[in-house]
């Protein structure tokens, strides 16, 4: 596996795989990678020629210093993971490399963030969409890859590369768990030791809204109200930043009707971490449109 922090390096070895005739999947991360992560590098492996993933901590998207600050790192392991994983190059880039001048151009998104994190994390997918423009311009990949653990980024993305006429196409790639159903996330060991055994409830939450649901319930506030119920009475230790059923990927609120796909998504803050998770549901289609 190749290591490359200068980006005219890999835009060269881009530019010689492709003259090849291969195929170029992209896995954009910030490191310190899990399960979660190795599964979007097995998937590219398996649908594109040349894998690249980028373990890059993009300062323009955190809304807390702190979180930036403290964001984990491991070099060496990533490193070990991703080769083991599939990866054929590994693009760790410096900050300046990466905006070599201030800010002077950014990509700002207007639709899909005035709900879930777009609305308690201001600006928080301006910085994404700002360094997504910017990797796919250096990476010129076939495929990106996102996993659905962050469903509300893969719904902006969508709408990235339709904006910019970026031509790509994205994988979305199922959420994966820990084995007590806590969605995997570089975040995880922020978590003090009794709110680590707290969270699972969170998704346990989750399945009691699906499972409403999935028994005929259409009305979006019974659903929100069943979740809320269920961490009022096991939740303790984290604060609920957002409960909240919605259609997916439009991120449109549900109105009297729910039909198509849905997605009940949710942000729990701990002392150190906040962490997100969601489920969606195919609630099948509008039978007055049949
Ligand atoms: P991150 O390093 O957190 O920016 O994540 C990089 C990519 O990995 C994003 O597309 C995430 O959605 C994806 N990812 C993170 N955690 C998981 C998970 N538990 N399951 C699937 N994909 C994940």
């Amino acid at each position: 596996m190749l290591q490359l922090a200068d980006s005219a390096a890999l835009r060269e070895f881009v530019r010689n795989q492709k003259k090849l005739g291969k195929t170029i999947g992209f896995v954009p991360t910030m490191g310190y990678l899990h399960e979660g992560h190795a599964s979007l590098f097995k998937k590219a492996a398996e649908t594109s020629d040349v894998v690249i993933a980028s373990s890059f901590v993009n300062p323009t998207q955190f809304v807390e210093n702190d979180d930036y600050d403290n964001y984990p790192k491991d070099n060496k392991r990533d490193v070990r993971l991703a080769e083991s994983c599939g990866v054929n190059v590994l693009f760790l880039p410096e900050v300046e490399t990466i905006y070599p001048n201030e800010q002077q151009v950014t990509v700002k998104v207007n639709d899909k963030t005035d709900v879930l994190c777009g609305k308690s994390r201001p600006g928080h997918f301006d910085g994404v969409a700002t360094v997504l423009t910017k990797l796919f311009t250096i990476v010129e990949p076939n495929y990106v890859y996102f996993g659905m653990k962050d469903a509300q980024q893969v719904a902006i993305v969508h709408s990235l590369i339709k904006s910019f006429h970026f031509p790509i196409t994205l994988i979305a790639c199922p959420i994966i768990r820990e084995t007590d159903g806590l969605a995997k996330s570089s975040r995880n060991v922020r978590l003090l030791p009794n709110e680590r055994r707290e969270a699972p409830e969170l998704y346990k939450g989750l399945q009691v809204g699906s499972e409403k649901i999935r028994n005929g319930e259409r009305n979006f506030d019974q659903i929100i109200a069943s979740v809320r119920r269920y961490y009022e009475l096991h939740v303790q230790l984290g604060v609920i930043d957002y409960i909240e059923v919605l259609n997916y990927p439009e991120l449109t609120r549900v109105k009297d009707k729910m039909y198509g796909r849905i997605i009940i998504a949710i942000a729990v803050r701990y002392s150190n971490a906040r962490l997100i998770d969601n489920v969606t549901i195919d609630c099948g289609h509008d039978e007055s449109e049949a």
